[in-house]
């Protein structure tokens, strides 16, 4: 993985491998929160490359939970095209600078992502295939701890339980079993 983490200043890597002609094509995809809709990474692609190779690097804290286990569904939605099949090299499918598409993964969690530059290959770039996809930008996700134990990061909300003043509270699943849930509200939490 070329991940560059918090990476504005990605740094170029040195030459390796099967060298990229002048003439490659590179693609840009800007990736948004789900819920919160902020950038939160940005991916430098050789037209070569495919949409499996985009959906391997994108990190997502959904990757990590078990929330929606058993639905690997990954489609992206380019304009009128649903990709399925992921082995579709980028180049295949047209795209418009600035459009908004989406990224499902998970078969749960939703992403708007746009095509930010298409461009040649320049002097400045990682001129290798095996460099790509290319880290340029990757924002700090914030994932809450359980608030009873403090310990195990946070997988569920619990909501409307008579036993807590508050009105909701995040819980690992150990805590969140101590509680008796009938009465009241369990949603997953993925992150904020
Ligand atoms: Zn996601
Ligand atoms: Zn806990």
């Amino acid at each position: 993985m070329n991940a560059e983490k918090n990476g504005l200043n990605a740094k170029v890597p040195e030459k390796s491998g099967e060298e990229l002609p002048w003439d490659k094509v590179l693609v840009t995809f800007t990736f948004y929160h789900p819920v919160h809709k902020f950038k939160t990474q940005e991916w430098l692609i050789t037209e070569d490359n495919t949409f499996e190779d985009l959906h391997q690097s994108v990190q997502c804290l959904a990757n990590f939970c078990e929330f929606g286990v058993g639905s690997e569904k990954v489609v992206f939605r380019i304009g009128e095209a649903i990709i399925k099949n992921l082995k579709t090299e980028i180049s295949q499918i047209p795209l418009k600078i600035g459009e908004i598409y989406t990224y499902l993964h998970k078969g749960i969690c939703q992403h708007d992502m746009i095509v930010s530059d298409i461009r040649l290959l320049n002097k400045n770039d990682p001129q290798s295939l095996s460099h790509y996809p290319f880290c340029l930008f990757s924002s700090k996700t914030k994932r809450r701890t359980c608030e009873l134990c403090s310990k195990s990061h946070a997988k569920f909300v619990l909501f409307n339980n008579r036993l807590i003043p508050i009105a909701f509270l995040y819980l690992c699943e150990n805590c969140l079993n101590l509680f008796e849930t009938s009465t009241s509200e369990v949603y997953p939490y993925l992150y904020d």
